[in-house]
């Protein structure tokens, strides 16, 4: 199955986003799926090409507003596969209230974000992401802002599934990405994307010298909410791996009182065509 096409990404050379589409396109040829099986949903910002850089449905939404259209578009057609992806100012700032909101109703997505902590489409300024002291263009004496913390923030909400990557470690990655898929609910895979261009500061080799990966301690339990949230709290979020998944939780599809399971839109509307105009006369 090939989900690469012949777009050429205009991404700076090194930039971590590369390896987080490459990651997708293993991830879902791995899971068995077909072009016309998955939507690629992005916001805006320089991760937000990657809808364009994918061989598969893809829907460059506006700022902040991936989640909702993929949520939309799954409970349109739940054969779809739907991932929505964005980075961490498409995410975590404009598009806060629908990431948490998105977490808590639960739709069976999977929502991938390329977390450089920085603005790097709009040449570099602080996002909600950058530690405090982080000089830009929009903090030249150092931002003084605290730094948001998503995957605390999304264990809080409810969150189901919560994993983290870095782009260095392709392969991890794409195992995160297909046991995500995998999952039935939402799914949040925040991923250490270096901005090579804007980010002189948490950089690759900065990220291997700070980062654990938690797949190499055999100790660690994903499975419990509360080691979860104390392992991220201990170590300011810097861990790779799957962090918390809960099996049990009902996806918000499950949950709908008189499911079907022949998703919506291919549902029989059971009007005539006099109904079906009366209908449309009434929006006209
Ligand atoms: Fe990647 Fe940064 Fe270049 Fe944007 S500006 S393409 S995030 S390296
Ligand atoms: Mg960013």
């Amino acid at each position: 199955k090939e989900f690469r096409n012949k777009v050429k990404p205009n991404w700076c050379p090194g930039c971590g986003d590369f390896s987080v589409l490459a990651a997708m396109q293993r991830a879902f040829a791995n899971q068995g799926l077909e072009p016309e099986d998955v939507v690629l949903v992005s916001g805006i910002g320089c991760s937000g090409r990657i809808s364009g850089y994918m061989n598969a449905y893809g829907f460059h939404g506006i700022h902040g507003r991936a989640l909702p259209i993929a949520q939309g578009l799954k409970l349109a057609n739940r054969d779809l596969t739907v991932v929505a992806a964005g980075g961490d100012g498409d995410g975590f700032a404009i598009g806060l209230g629908h990431t948490i909101h998105a977490i808590r109703r639960n739709v069976d997505i999977t929502y991938i974000v390329m977390d450089n902590q920085v603005y790097g489409l709009t040449k570099g300024q602080t996002s909600p992401r950058s530690d405090m002291g982080f000089k830009t263009k929009s903090t030249p004496k150092g931002s003084i802002e605290a730094t948001i913390a998503p995957l605390e923030m999304a264990l809080t909400a409810g969150a189901g599934f919560v994993a983290q990557a870095f782009s260095s470690d392709l392969k991890q990655m794409t195992h995160l990405i297909e046991e995500g898929l995998k999952h039935r609910g939402f799914s949040l895979i925040n991923v250490y994307s270096p901005c090579v261009t804007y980010n002189k500061i948490n950089t690759y080799d900065w990220f291997k010298e700070h980062i654990t990966n938690l797949e190499e301690d055999e100790t660690y339990d994903p499975y419990n909410r509360m080691t979860a949230m104390q392992k991220l709290m201990e170590t300011g979020g810097l861990v790779t791996g799957l962090i918390y998944q809960n099996k049990e939780r009902k996806s918000y599809e499950e949950l709908i009182p008189g499911f079907r399971e022949e998703p919506l839109a291919k549902q029989d509307l059971k009007l005539s065509k006099e109904e079906f105009d009366e209908l449309v006369a009434e929006f006209a």
